[in-house]
């Protein structure tokens, strides 16, 4: 991109080549496998990846959603799984521990999470609310001296490999009585359930975390009773621009794979990118995918300079999955039977990216907020 500087080249070539080296010689066999790559995990810690957002006082790289961006997009074109745990564990929750947590709280739990020692994760969903996440129903209780915790939260990205939980509860009979806690796997603060299989994102684990009579020490909660609404939405922003990356990598690696097997496929004795019929599929998708990468890029700008909010962050997710899941498709057709087959990988970028469409707020909850959000300004 013509506006990236020299960190965030250097940052996306050393995320290219990690990618290349640590994700891509195993993201088919863990999809197939519904097996976490914990040990390129572990290695994004090594490299000072896990905490991109956070204040390096605790290991963290101190920089914005431009670069977490860059590490989406270059690990997405690759292996959407393993990027969507990094996404859950960086931003979801050391992100939301940087933002909102005390200082006692950022000492005691970042410096472990950045570098890999430990595993988070953020639990916001529940069996019965979802796109409601105001309505959720995991109760904290104030005993005075410690809090008991009830409930349940749903489709928990990294859930069964985590130390760590940032869960949010309801501590108040009003809608936004929410309160987050910083929960502890060694303290029993939580107990995780079944692993749940997926369409797509199969390498990624994803699971139920419990609490039942969790009893929890004050200092775990994250402000005071009552903030988290705001915290919840500023992080929502963050976690769509992000996750759009992964559809922006997910794009990318869909169209080289397209321009290889145009010149290489031969039908009637001629390639197949002779065809003005695939030339047709080759120069959309590749001017859709320019398009996605200017958009989401300028995006990430702006809200590192503090300038668009909640918005632009959902207009960036309507717009990018979408239009990846209708790349993943034009490329599947490209490449025929052999697109269809599981030898191209293409199959895995659809089901993964179809995700996309889905957590974070779906398509449709992105449409509410657009719309409902500009009409209310225009009157
Ligand atoms: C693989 C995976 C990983 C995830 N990781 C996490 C995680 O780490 N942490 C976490 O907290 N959550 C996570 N989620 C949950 C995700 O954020 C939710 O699935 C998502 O917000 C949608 O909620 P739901 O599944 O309950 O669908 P529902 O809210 O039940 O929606 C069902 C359908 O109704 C539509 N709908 C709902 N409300 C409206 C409305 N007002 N108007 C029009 N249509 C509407 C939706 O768009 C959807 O089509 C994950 C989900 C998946 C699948």
């Amino acid at each position: 991109m013509w506006f990236f500087n020299d960190e965030e080249r250097e940052l996306q070539k050393v995320c290219r080549d990690f990618a290349l080296k640590e994700l891509a010689p195993f993201a088919q066999e863990n999809d197939e496998k519904e097996q976490f790559n914990i040990d390129a995990f572990k290695k994004m810690g090594e490299l000072g990846l896990l905490g991109i957002t956070a204040d390096p006082k605790y290991g963290g790289a101190g920089l914005g959603a431009t670069a977490a961006t860059i590490v989406m997009e270059e690990f997405g074109a690759v292996c959407a799984s393993s990027t969507l745990s990094y996404l859950a564990h960086a931003i979801l929750c050391v992100n939301n521990i940087q933002q909102n947590g005390s200082e006692e709280q950022k000492e005691k739990f970042l410096p472990k999470l950045i570098s890999g020692e430990h595993i988070g994760c953020m639990g916001m969903s529940e069996p019965e609310y979802g796109s409601d996440a105001l309505g959720i129903q995991t109760k904290a209780v104030n005993h005075k001296d410690h809090y008991l915790i009830n409930g349940a939260k749903m489709w928990i990205t990294n859930a069964q490999y985590s130390d760590i939980a940032y869960i949010y509860t309801r501590t108040g009979k009003n809608k936004k009585d929410l309160t987050t806690f910083i929960l502890e796997k060694s303290n029993g603060d939580f107990s995780v359930g079944k692993p749940i299989h997926k369409m797509g994102m199969r390498a990624s684990p994803t699971g139920e975390l419990i609490f039942e009579n969790s009893k929890v020490p004050l200092n775990s909660r994250v402000g005071n009773e009552g903030e988290s609404t705001y915290h919840m939405m500023k992080n929502l922003e963050i976690e769509r621009i992000t996750i759009s990356g992964i559809s922006l990598g997910i794009a990318r690696s869909c169209v080289d794979q397209c321009l290889k097997y145009s010149s290489e496929r031969k039908q009637f004795g001629k390639k197949i990118g002779d065809f003005q019929l695939i030339q047709k599929m080759i120069a959309e998708m590749s001017t859709e995918t320019e398009m996605m990468k200017h958009f989401l890029y300028s995006a990430c700008k702006e809200y590192d300079q503090g300038k668009k909010g909640p918005v632009m962050a959902a207009q960036v997710k309507l717009a990018l999955p979408k239009m990846a899941t209708k790349i993943a498709l034009d490329a599947i057709q490209l490449h025929g039977g052999y697109g269809y087959s599981r030898e191209f990988q293409l199959e895995r970028y659809l089901r993964d990216n179809k995700l996309n469409e889905i957590g974070a707020g779906t398509n449709e909850v992105m449409i509410m907020i657009i719309a409902k959000t500009l009409l209310k300004e225009s009157q």
